[in-house]
């Protein structure tokens, strides 16, 4: 496909989805994955129709999902909700298996349904570790939202800064390049997948590919309850975590968000334990398993 018509794609989409999607689907043109993406059922014709003619093929199971939002993450979902027949009466969302061909779409439909980890992940473009990962955390994240940012950090070693190219935290705020959790954060094959998914896009956009990949070295203040922050051009050095309070994006406007602010750098002191300080002052201590601090190289 010449430049130019790429360009248009890429801008046709943007004006339509968030980011996240839109990188999935351009992924998914590409050849290089199959995505799975949630359409509200009211929207599923239409969006099948405009993926048609993207010459992307769509597979649809044939269950709807009622799901309620995280806690605290700006409308996230990690949860897959109630499980119903396409006939109930309360509006739902389809789950969506987009691929290049037909083929591919259907298995990937077909192996997330049969419980078949190792052959779903490997269609989504999942490294084998990362998605060996996955399954053995499920019974933990399920404990809590479903999420597995806390597993993936109890998973990884004990040195800051990690991998930006494993930075899956971006996804929270609409951004970055991944689209699965890392089996750590110093996963080489998961970066390796953030920077072929780069190449790809930036063949479309590149001040847009440039941008998301920015994003993966923001660091993250991850909490399971109390909202995630994402502290944009930090400065790390010797466990401390400059950071500039004005450039504090949160996904819940409350009290930690407030003393984050009041701050202007994390000392840290491991993956769940800070001090948010200013000069001698310190705002407050962060210390929690539901607290995970995400410094990126
Ligand atoms: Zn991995």
């Amino acid at each position: 496909m010449p430049g130019l018509a790429r360009k248009r794609r890429f801008e046709q989409l943007a004006a339509c989805h968030p980011t996240n999607k839109v990188r999935e689907i351009l992924l998914a043109a590409e050849g290089l994955k199959v995505a799975r993406t949630l359409v509200p059922e009211e929207e599923v014709a239409d969006f099948v129709r405009a993926m048609a003619a993207l010459g992307l093929y769509a597979a649809l199971h044939h269950r709807k999902y009622v799901c309620q939002p995280d806690a605290g993450k700006g409308g996230w979902i990690s949860r897959h909700g109630l499980e119903l027949e396409l006939e109930a009466a309360p509006a739902g969302l389809l789950m969506v298996y987009l691929a290049d061909n037909p083929t591919t779409a259907l298995r990937a439909m077909e192996a997330e349904h049969a419980h078949a980890d190792v052959d779903f992940g490997t269609l989504l473009g999942i490294p084998a570790c990362c998605s060996a990962f996955y399954a053995a955390s499920i019974a933990v994240a399920e404990q809590e939202q479903n999420d597995f940012i806390l597993p993936v950090l109890d998973n990884t070693g004990p040195r800051w800064p990690y991998r930006h190219g494993a930075n899956i935290a971006a996804q929270y705020f609409d951004s970055g390049l991944l689209s699965f959790y890392p089996c750590s954060f110093h996963c080489a094959a998961a970066a390796q997948v953030t920077l072929d998914s780069h190449r790809v896009l930036a063949r479309y956009d590149r001040v847009w590919a440039d941008e998301l990949l920015a994003a993966q070295h923001d660091a993250i203040l991850y909490t399971e309850y109390e909202g995630i922050y994402r502290l944009r051009g930090v400065r790390y050095q010797r466990d401390t975590l400059h950071y500039d309070p004005a450039r504090v994006e949160s996904t819940l406007d409350g009290v930690l968000g407030h003393l984050v602010r009041q701050g202007d750098r994390l000392r840290l002191f491991g993956p769940h334990h800070a001090l948010v300080m200013r000069g001698r002052r310190t705002v407050c201590e962060i210390q929690s398993r539901y607290a995970g601090l995400l410094v990126f190289d």
